[in-house]
Order: structure tokens, then C-alpha cells, then sequence
């Protein structure tokens, strides 16, 4: 029985500069190069954090890891998990409370103060709508009261 067919991915961490991890697919090799310090690591001495022979598993793996490191993490995690992970949530948050243009652009309009239609424009990515429906809902706001232009190009709450 041999698994020498199997690919190993390795997940070590360069103890020369000790800030970066990597995934190293195990091919026999005898050095590693540090991605970061351009070390030639010695594959066989190198600690390994883990060893797997599922890259997403090993990627999970040195994503941690790497967070462990860095103690800040975020900038050097890689984010295609997170990303997945927050539309998801756009999704579940739409389809649970979808919000009307008027309330969502009410809701950037604190009560007594004024905001700038670049303010609201700026906002509209995350309200969920697009620039056209922003000016069409403002326009309808404006006649039917719910808002009113103090000069042009500024909002308040009727
Ligand atoms: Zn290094």
C-alpha cells in the first residue's frame, strides 16, 4: 500500500522571519522558499502545522494560523471564505426584511439634520439600490412631504 500518488499539502511557518505561513504541496521536495524573506527552508526541518490532503482543509488551516501570527489578521487572511460568507448574509437579510427606497433613504436622514444628496449618494451601495431609484425615490419624497430641500442638493426631515 503506498499513498505516494495522494498530494500532501503542508502548512509551515518560515522561522526565519517567523510572519509567514504558507502551504506547501508536498512533492519531496528538499527546500522551501519563503514567500516573504526569501529563505531556503530546509522542507524536512520545518515544523508542520498541518498536513492534509485537502487543499480547502489546508488553506483553512494556514488561515488560521496565519491570523495567529499576525495577530491582526484580517489583511493577510485570504478572503474568499469571508466574502462567501457575508453574501450569504445579504441574501438571508433581504429576503427576510425587504425595506422600502423610502425607508432605507429615511434611515440615512437622522431627525434634525441635514444631509447632502452626495452623502445619500454615497450610501446607496449599501441601501441595496441603485443611483436611478435613489433620485426617483428623493424626487417622490420631496412631493409627498416626507422631506425637503433646505437649499438645493440638501435634505432634512420634514
Ligand atoms: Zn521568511
Amino acid at each position: 500500500m503506498t499513498n505516494s500518488r495522494e498530494r500532501h499539502y503542508v502548512v509551515v511557518v518560515c522561522p526565519k522571519c517567523r510572519v509567514q505561513s504558507q502551504i506547501v504541496e508536498d512533492t519531496g521536495q528538499k527546500t522551501v522558499r519563503c514567500q516573504n524573506c526569501g529563505a531556503n527552508l530546509r522542507f524536512r526541518k520545518l515544523r508542520q502545522f498541518h498536513n492534509s490532503t485537502d487543499l480547502q482543509e489546508a488553506i483553512l488551516a494556514r488561515t488560521k494560523l496565519q491570523a495567529s501570527i499576525s495577530g491582526e489578521g484580517a489583511n493577510t487572511i485570504s478572503p474568499t471564505i469571508e466574502v462567501e460568507d457575508s453574501k450569504i448574509k445579504e441574501r438571508t437579510e433581504d429576503k427576510a426584511r425587504p425595506k422600502k427606497p423610502v425607508e432605507l433613504i429615511l434611515s440615512k436622514i437622522p431627525p434634525e439634520e441635514t444631509v447632502s444628496h452626495a452623502d445619500l449618494k454615497s450610501h446607496t451601495e449599501l441601501l441595496g439600490i441603485g443611483e436611478e431609484k435613489l433620485e426617483a425615490t428623493l424626487q417622490k419624497m420631496l412631493e409627498s412631504g416626507h422631506i425637503y430641500e433646505p437649499k438645493s442638493g440638501f435634505y432634512r426631515r420634514a
